[in-house]
């Protein structure tokens, strides 16, 4: 007997590559490419770095009323936490602890099985079908013990309507159905009407992409008053102070701006469009996206040899060598600046092998 025998052991998730060079055009891990609301330099210009001896307010007031009088919620139905992940982890460890298997496709966000694997959570992964679409049909009349749903899926960037989603919701009423919604700003439709009908959805959102604010760390989520109840007492069964006081008073000037947000979401959709189009003019291949990124396959050339290609050239993308998904790449929509250059060195390159 070693202690090494009562020891936790978990394989970790693995996030992309944070380059120290800043010389790199950095398309590898969904960020937003323009600063966030200049609101957010004032607040934060104008802190009392002597107010940082105090611990900050448990509950993060400040921002759940802000989110809350944003989407039109109560208070009482708004979660916040460090980054969507720290959000999505308290709910795997609330939320499912029937011993049954919760259910989420073979392709979707990668932290998904490892929350899973860390809590002792059994689950099975749904086959996406050939197109990389959610298959409804596999998530109704299943006895399992909890549902999450990308959407927009990641790494995917396909969306599923809000009608299929309901169906999932309302046909799993005994359990928990989780829906991530990191990239719906970009095009997809929120499942926030649900929460009327439903009492076992919640719905996860963050900072991190539209917002621009990925290096804040702030997540939320939403939920009915009595779902979110459970989940604020695991996290204060867990940690008191999650969310510190820059985080707050940038959060609440980041959702001050609505006219900023709009305007930065609408440029990325602008770009990626635009994007879509020279990638498949230079023979990739994908489903349209609703996100900040691209998931796109070569008819020729492998992905992994243009991945590598481009690291060489100072463009980070991001590459997942995994079943099914091992021939693509995703491709984070930078501004256009950056994806001039991208698109630059592709044509460069492929030019010369097809
Ligand atoms: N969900 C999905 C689908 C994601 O791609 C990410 C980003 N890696 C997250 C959640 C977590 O993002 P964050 O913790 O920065 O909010």
């Amino acid at each position: 007997m070693s202690w090494e025998d009562g020891v936790r052991r978990v394989v970790p998730y693995v996030p992309g590559e944070q380059p120290k060079r800043a010389d790199i055009i950095k398309l590898n891990t969904n960020e937003c490419p323009y600063p966030p609301a200049p609101g957010v330099r004032r607040v934060l210009d104008e802190m009392d770095y002597g107010e940082f001896r105090l611990y900050p307010d448990p509950d993060s007031g400040v921002l759940v009323k802000a989110l809350a009088g944003y989407y039109g919620v109560s208070e009482k139905q708004v979660f916040v936490g460090v980054g969507s992940d720290d959000v999505l982890a308290m709910a795997f460890l609330t939320f499912f602890n029937t011993g049954k298997p919760i259910l989420f496709p073979d392709i979707t966000y990668s932290f998904y099985d490892v929350w899973a694997d860390l809590f002792r959570i059994p689950f099975e992964q749904i086959p996406l079908d050939e197109d990389f679409k959610i298959r409804t049909e596999d998530y109704l009349g299943r006895d399992c013990g909890g549902i999450v749903i990308a959407n927009p899926n990641a790494p995917t960037g396909v969306a599923l309507p809000l009608s299929e989603i309901e169906r999932i919701v309302s046909a799993n009423r005994d359990v928990v159905v989780i829906v991530d919604e990191a990239y719906v700003d970009f095009g997809g439709e929120s499942a926030l009407p649900l929460l009327k009908k439903y009492d076992n959805l919640l719905v996860v959102q963050t900072f991190s992409k539209s917002r621009a604010m990925a290096g804040m760390r702030i997540g939320y989520a939403f939920g009915r008053e009595k779902l979110i109840g459970y989940l604020l007492d695991c996290r204060f069964s867990f940690n008191s102070y999650p969310m510190n006081r820059p985080a707050l008073a940038a959060g609440v000037a980041a959702l001050e701006d609505k006219a900023y947000f709009q305007e930065i979401c609408g440029k990325i959709i602008k770009t990626r469009d635009r994007v879509e189009e020279a990638l498949r003019e230079l023979g990739f291949f994908f489903a349209d996206s609703s996100t900040n990124f691209v998931f796109a396959s070569h008819r020729e050339v492998p992905a992994k040899e243009i991945f590598e290609m481009l690291k060489d050239k100072g463009i980070y993308a991001r590459y997942f060598a995994k079943p099914r998904i091992d021939n693509y790449l995703r491709i984070t929509i930078g501004t256009d600046v950056e994806m001039a250059r991208l698109l630059e060195v592709l044509r460069e390159y492929l030019g010369g092998r097809c």
